[in-house]
């Protein structure tokens, strides 16, 4: 949103490296004015999620009142830190619902086109990618509201955030595929939304974190695996 936004959150080495002992020190979080002079901002163009644009943002000599900064000196990336499961667990919770969306716009299709006499949703090859959409959301969802809790709970909740990014973005995007294709040729057409859906699912495939992130969390932190880099 920096085509409009007032403020900035930024995130700045405050320390030098070599005096602290882990690179996630000696990094201060600062929210300040989106001076227009020292940053410049330029959207990308996207395949969805437009509702929300996105910018490529360059920032040059931009000095910042000592008063802007967030919490501790030096604490930065553990504030951002405190975000990024909630973050997870939302794309989880996103794609879940557009899975679902898709999912019932491709069931009532199912239903309401006669082909040959009978409504396509009762051929199994039109039925069962539906149920197995219909599965895969329902698991995903029960990972993200693991992770919710725990997280409410004030636990840890990493390598659950990280699976229900993971689950909730495939089956967000299985589901939305299974719908195009129950749509047929109108799968395609913009008027049935689910090409909509089909693009807005991509996005919880790729971000926050890709996919090979999860595993890596997963492997390096809940099977004990070395780093594979
Ligand atoms: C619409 C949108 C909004 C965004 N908003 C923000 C934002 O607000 N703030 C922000 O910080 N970021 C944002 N991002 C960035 C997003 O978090 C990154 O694009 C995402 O984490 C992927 O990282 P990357 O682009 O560096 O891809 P890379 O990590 O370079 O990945 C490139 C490709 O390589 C694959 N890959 C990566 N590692 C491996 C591996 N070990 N083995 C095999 N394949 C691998 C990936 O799956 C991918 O296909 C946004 C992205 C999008 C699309």
């Amino acid at each position: 949103m920096a085509q409009r936004a007032n403020k900035i959150l930024i995130i700045a080495r405050t320390t030098p490296r070599d005096q602290v002992r882990k690179a996630t020190e000696g990094l201060s979080l600062f929210y300040t004015d989106f001076d227009r002079s020292r940053i410049s901002a330029t959207v990308i163009p996207k395949m969805g999620r437009k509702a929300v644009e996105s910018n490529s943002v360059f920032i040059d000599n931009l000095e910042v009142p000592a008063e802007d900064l967030v919490g501790e000196e030096g604490r930065g990336f553990y504030y951002l830190l405190e975000g990024l499961n909630p973050e997870r667990v939302l794309f989880a919770a996103e794609s879940v619902g557009l899975g679902r969306a898709a999912l019932a716009r491709a069931t009532a299709y199912a239903k309401e086109r006669v082909v040959f006499g009978r409504p396509i949703g009762q051929n199994q090859g039109i039925a069962h990618p539906l149920a197995r959409a219909w599965i895969e959301l329902e698991a995903a969802n029960l990972m993200a509201f693991k992770a919710a809790a725990l997280y409410d709970a004030g636990r840890e909740c990493g390598a659950e955030a990280n699976a229900s990014k993971y689950l909730g973005g495939e089956a967000g995007f299985n589901a939305c595929e299974a719908a195009v294709l129950a749509h047929g040729g109108m799968g395609y057409a913009k008027e049935y939304d689910v090409e909509r859906y089909f693009r807005e699912s991509m996005i919880a495939r790729i971000a926050p974190i890709s996919r090979e992130m999860v595993f890596n969390y997963i492997s390096e932190r809940v099977l004990g695996l070395a780093k594979s880099y």
